[in-house]
């Protein structure tokens, strides 16, 4: 809650940590401002979820990543909802050819279990086990549901029916754009979103649901789409199917 931009979160639970400076997305040298040699990390959604499914630039990333490695600064990312095959790649920091230092997932990782992890590099890691203590760490019962659902994940080749069904859906999301009121069409694997041009993204969204099919908007112009990671090409067809029956038409078509 600290680190976040999210307004909604601001005068919520005060005091916060300090010293969480903000900087704007996608700008390299909004961040590179900020730095001084008391500066420890940086943190990245590597694509957005809440802000909107805003992905960062490779070029961007790859700057950061140096930056980082020049001024001895530690690069976080924030993977709770990338990660775990969610962008078609197990973490969507595969997509930047390049490693975070420290890594943050939960939410997929459990499967709809309650868990959370925080991934650090060896060279890094200052804990020995037991060190961190608390009534739920490393319990046994979560562990094994975390590696349970790693396991399904990598042996039934869900990441990669991720990264197909992804591109089938963006594919799908181009073609209804020629016809109806589609634009700006963005993310990764199965973490997209695009913008309405005319209906307003909660009614729509309402309305989509009554019809049986969940979707989201973070925001009043925006529609985000966040599949189950073994959707297959049958249930792309009849979202696509209920999405056209939502959607209006396109000015002049
Ligand atoms: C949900 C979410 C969190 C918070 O995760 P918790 O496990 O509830 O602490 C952090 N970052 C992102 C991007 C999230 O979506």
């Amino acid at each position: 809650m600290s680190a976040t931009g999210k307004a909604h979160w601001e005068d919520l639970f005060e005091p916060k940590v300090q010293g969480f400076k903000k900087a704007i997305f996608n700008d390299y040298d909004s961040i590179r401002e900020l730095i001084n040699e008391q500066t420890c990390a940086i943190m990245i959604e590597p694509i957005q979820g809440e802000g909107g499914v805003n992905v960062a630039d490779v070029d961007y990333v790859r700057k950061l990543r140096a930056l980082c490695d020049d001024n001895r600064i530690l690069l976080i990312f924030d993977e709770v909802q990338t990660g775990m095959g969610r962008t078609g790649k197990l973490f969507c920091y595969e997509h930047y050819n390049i490693e975070p230092d420290i890594m943050t997932l939960g939410k997929g990782i459990g499967g709809g279990f309650p868990l959370s992890a925080l991934l650090v590099k060896e060279a890094l890691n200052i804990f020995d086990p037991g060190d961190q203590g608390g009534t739920y760490t490393a319990q046994p019962l979560g562990m094994a549901v975390g590696l349970s659902v790693l396991r399904e994940l990598l042996e039934n080749k869900i990441v990669e029916n991720c990264d197909r069904m992804g591109a089938l859906l963006k594919e799908t999301l181009f073609e209804l754009s020629l016809q109806y009121e589609i634009d700006n069409i963005r993310g990764k694997g199965l973490l997209l979103a695009f913008d309405l041009t005319k209906s307003n993204g909660y009614e729509f969204a309402n309305k989509c649901m009554k019809d049986g099919l969940l979707i989201n908007s973070p925001r009043e112009t925006s529609i985000r789409l966040m599949p189950p990671l073994i959707v297959k090409e049958a249930e792309i067809e009849k979202f696509k199917v209920l999405l056209k029956t939502n959607l209006c038409e396109k000015e002049g078509s």
